[in-house]
């Protein structure tokens, strides 16, 4: 079984939007074509905050959009307030057509702790559930794209690697945020290490014989 994971790919992240990822949109063509090759099942994820959550600078009394704190134990880097519960910033993109999707995961809705991956909070301490569906689903493939490359696609990408899923990363459906040169290039690094196989939209073709 083989599930397509579309990772927050949301108003605020697309340009124009309140955490704007360079050429987010450009995507969004990309994936409207993959979601019709034959994936068992589609997944979305949203970032889905609290307006009170502490991933964002203005909930710090004199912090700045990247500055560093500690939160939950963890280092947190601080983000312009997004993906708000119920707010424009945190629909699903216009022109993607989501009606191929089987099931939205939501994420980041504990205002303490931060969620880039799918799969976990970044402390690793509440399950979306997620892997058990996917799981009891008999999925052993999962291919990802959205965004970001250098947050949640890579966190998302490694968690499922650990789970013991066979990883696919479809890097030109992907798009990241380089907050520090070379950003995009070492959580590819990392996620090919983790036993992913990054590959483009013309080896997914080949893959499943579209
Ligand atoms: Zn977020």
């Amino acid at each position: 079984m083989k599930a397509l994971l579309l990772i927050d790919i949301q108003n605020d992240f697309l340009p124009g939007g309140a955490l704007a990822v360079e050429e987010g949109d450009r995507i969004i063509p990309i994936i409207n074509e993959i979601i019709h090759y034959p994936f068992d099942l589609i997944i979305a994820s949203k970032d889905w905050h609290p307006h009170d959550h502490m991933s964002f600078a203005d909930n710090h009394e004199g912090k700045n959009v990247g500055d560093h704190i500690h939160l939950a134990g963890l280092d947190q880097i601080l983000w312009p307030a997004h993906c708000v519960q119920g707010t424009i910033g945190s629909e699903f993109a216009p022109g993607w057509d989501t009606t191929q999707v089987d099931k939205v995961i939501y994420k980041g809705m504990d205002p303490l702790l931060d969620s880039y991956s799918v799969f976990y909070d970044n402390g690793h301490l509440h399950s979306t559930g997620l892997e058990n569906y996917l799981k009891e689903k008999g999925v052993k493939e999962i291919y990802i794209a959205g965004l970001a490359t250098d947050y949640c696609i890579k966190f998302s990408a490694l968690d499922a690697s650990e789970l013991g899923f066979q990883v696919f990363v479809i890097l030109d459906a992907c798009r990241g945020v380089n907050l520090q040169p070379h950003d995009i290039e070492k959580a590819c690094e990392k996620m090919r290490f983790a036993g992913a196989a990054l590959i483009s939209c013309r080896d997914l073709k080949n893959f499943l014989n579209v």
